[in-house]
C-alpha cells in the first residue's frame, strides 16, 4: 500500500491539470508543416524564376530573329521602303516591289519554327499567320496599342500575351526605319506560348515533384525520428506514473537507460528517484533494514508461495538483550553503532535464506524461506554464536553484546498471530536467562 500522504500528493486527482494537448501535434505544427510549407514556396518561387529566365531567354531570341529578318530584307533587297498607291497598293524596297514575296518571312519561320511577319506602316503585308481558314491573314492591321507604342517610342516591343487565332503567342515588335530616319513599318516574329509552356512545364514539372518528394522525405525522416523520441517519452511518463502511484519496484525499459543522451540522464535521474523513494518508503533509515511495511509485503509474498507448494517456512523475532545498558552506559550514539552491527550481520546471515527486517527500537523480524522451524533454530544457533563473538569498535571502546530469538513455525497464513507467537517465544528466552534461541 502506498504511503498516504505520498498518493494524494502524487495521484493527481486533486491537481488542476492542464488541458490535455499531444506532443506529435506541436511537433508537425513546428516541424513537418513548415518543412512541406517551404519546399511549396520553394516550388513556387523556382517555377516562378524559371519561367522568368524562359521569358528573358524567348525575348532574346525573338529579338535576335527580328533583327535577322530586317537584315534579311536589307541584303536580299537593298534600299528604303516605299508604298506605290498609282496602280494600286505596291510596296517597294529600293527599286524591287515585295508585296507578293513572301519567301523571306516563310524562310524564317521554317528555320526558327515561328512566325514572322512584315507589316508596312499598320497593315500586314508579309505574314506566316493564317485565320481559321488557312488563309494568310495579309491586309489586317495591328492593335492600336502595338503601333502607338513602336511609332510613338521608336523602340523595339516584346508582348508576353499577344491573342491571335484563338492561341497565344509571345511577339516581339521591331520598328522598321528607312535611311532618313522614319518608321514606315515593323517587323515581328512570334512564338506560340503553348510550345514554350510545353518546354517550361517539362522543366518545371519534374522540378516541382522532385522538390515536393524530398519535403515529404525530409518530413516522413523527421516524423519517425520525433515518433522514437515521443516512444522513449511515453515509456518515460508510464514510469513515473507507476512511481507516483506507490509502485516503486518496476523497472525502467533499458531501451531508455541505455540511451547516452539527455533522455537518457533523464530516466537514470528518475530510477535514482525511484530507488531513494523506495529506501524513504521501505527501508529503515538507521539500519537501513527493510522497515515493518516491506518485510510484511515480502512474508505476505512467502505465505503464498507456501500455500500453493507446501514449502515450509519459519518466522522468528530477535531482540538484543540489555540494550538499554548499552545507551546508558555508552551513550545512543554508541548504541546506534550496535544496532548498525547487528543489521548488518543479520543481513548478510539472511541474504539466501530469507528476510529480515528492523521491527522496532532494538528487536528484529526475520522470515525463513523454505526453512522449517527446527532448521530455523539451527540457522539462528549459528547466528548467534557469530553475534557472540562480535565486537563493535566506538570510539576507543570495544562492545559484545548477545541476543534472544523466539521462532513459530508457519503453520498460519496470519502474520500477525505468527508474530505473536515468535514474541511469545522471545519472552520465555528472556525470562530463561537471555542469549538462546527458542522455539
Ligand atoms: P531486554 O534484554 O529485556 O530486551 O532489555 P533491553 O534493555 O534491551 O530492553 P528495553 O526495552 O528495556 O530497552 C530497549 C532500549 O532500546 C530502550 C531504547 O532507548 C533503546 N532504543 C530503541 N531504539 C533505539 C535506537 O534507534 N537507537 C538507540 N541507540 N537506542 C534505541
Ligand atoms: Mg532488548
Ligand atoms: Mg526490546
Amino acid at each position: 500500500m502506498p504511503n498516504r500522504a505520498f498518493s494524494l500528493t502524487n495521484g493527481g486527482k486533486n491537481m488542476n491539470m492542464p488541458k490535455r494537448s499531444r506532443l506529435s501535434q506541436s511537433i508537425q505544427a513546428v516541424a513537418i508543416l513548415p518543412v512541406l510549407l517551404f519546399s511549396l514556396v520553394i516550388a513556387v518561387f523556382a517555377s516562378k524564376l524559371f519561367e522568368k529566365e524562359m521569358n528573358l531567354e524567348v525575348e532574346e531570341e525573338l529579338s535576335a530573329l527580328c533583327t535577322s529578318l530586317e537584315e534579311m530584307y536589307d541584303i536580299k533587297y537593298p534600299g528604303d521602303y516605299r508604298l506605290d498607291t498609282e496602280n494600286g497598293t505596291r510596296i517597294f524596297k529600293g527599286d524591287t516591289e515585295i508585296t507578293g514575296d513572301f519567301s523571306l518571312v516563310n524562310l524564317m519561320a521554317d528555320a526558327a519554327m515561328c512566325d514572322a511577319t512584315f507589316f508596312y506602316d499598320d497593315t500586314r503585308i508579309h505574314t506566316t499567320f493564317t485565320d481559321k481558314s488557312g488563309q494568310l491573314i495579309v491586309g489586317t492591321g495591328a492593335a492600336k496599342e502595338i503601333l502607338d507604342k513602336v511609332y510613338t517610342s521608336g523602340e523595339s516591343v516584346f508582348y508576353r500575351d499577344i491573342y491571335l487565332n484563338g492561341n497565344s503567342y509571345f511577339v516581339y515588335y521591331s520598328p522598321l526605319k528607312n535611311s532618313d530616319g522614319e518608321i514606315v513599318g515593323m517587323m515581328s516574329v512570334a512564338k506560340s506560348k503553348e510550345r514554350i509552356n510545353e518546354i517550361t512545364n517539362k522543366t518545371v514539372i519534374p522540378l516541382v515533384v522532385a522538390c515536393f518528394l524530398l519535403a515529404v522525405m525530409i518530413a516522413f525522416m523527421i516524423h519517425l525520428y520525433f515518433r522514437s523520441i515521443l516512444k522513449v517519452l511515453e515509456t518515460i511518463r508510464q514510469f513515473v506514473v507507476n512511481i507516483s502511484s506507490g509502485n516503486l519496484n518496476l523497472e525502467l525499459d533499458g531501451s531508455v537507460t541505455k540511451r547516452s543522451d539527455e533522455l537518457g540522464d533523464i530516466g537514470r535521474s528518475i530510477v535514482n528517484m525511484q530507488s531513494s523513494l523506495r529506501d524513504i518508503f521501505e527501508k529503515d533509515p538507521l539500519t537501513k533494514l527493510d522497515n515493518r511495511r516491506s518485510c510484511y509485503r515480502k512474508i505476505n509474498n512467502i505465505i503464498g508461495k507456501a500455500k500453493v507448494s507446501d514449502i515450509p517456512y519459519s518466522i522468528a523475532i530477535g531482540d538484543i538483550d540489555f540494550f538499554k545498558k548499552v545507551n546508558d552506559t555508552y551513550g545512543h550514539a554508541c548504541g546506534d553503532e550496535v544496532l548498525k552491527a547487528v543489521a548488518k550481520k543479520l543481513q548478510s546471515h539472511m541474504k539466501k535464506i530469507g528476510c529480515v527486517a528492523r521491527w522496532g527500537g532494538e528487536e528484529f523480524l526475520l522470515a525463513f524461506d523454505h526453512f522449517c522451524a527446527e532448521e530455523a533454530k539451527d540457522s539462528l544457533e549459528e547466528f548467534l554464536n557469530v553475534i557472540r563473538k562480535t565486537v563493535v569498535k566506538f570510539d576507543d571502546l570495544e562492545i559484545k553484546v548477545t541476543m534472544t530469538f523466539g521462532i513459530t513455525e508457519g503453520d498460519s497464513d496470519d502474520i500477525v498471530t505468527l508474530v505473536r507467537e515468535a514474541d511469545e517465544k522471545l519472552y520465555q528466552g528472556k525470562e530463561n536467562g537471555r542469549n538462546q534461541v527458542v522455539l
